[in-house]
């Protein structure tokens, strides 16, 4: 727990609330990445060479702060995932407007 959830509470989720994007795109293709790169000790290997958590609906799981992934790009980044994206929202131009 202290490698996985701490880490990523302290060092990704404290202080950078602001940081959150308004959108995020992708789903969860459950490759395990973020699951301390596939080391967690609840992770449970299934079918295609996807993971499923043991603990998923278990109390134990709310407190682990895992359900906050992916909080923001460098999260994403951070544990290499290959679906989840950060959509870039564009402020609307002047010239957009008087359309
Ligand atoms: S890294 Fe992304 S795709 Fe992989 S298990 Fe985590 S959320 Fe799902």
């Amino acid at each position: 727990m202290s490698e996985g959830p701490a880490i990523h509470f302290f060092t990704d989720v404290m202080g950078r609330v602001n940081q959150v994007p308004q959108e995020m795109g992708g789903s969860c293709v459950q490759c395990g990445n973020c699951c301390m790169n596939k080391r967690c000790m609840f992770l449970q290997a299934i079918d295609d060479g996807r993971f499923q958590c043991g603990i998923y609906h278990s109390l134990l799981r709310r407190f682990s702060n895992c359900g906050s992934f992916p909080l923001n790009a460098y999260d994403i980044e951070r544990y290499e995932c290959p679906s989840y994206f950060v959509i870039q929202v564009m402020p609307a131009s002047p010239e957009s407007r008087r359309r």
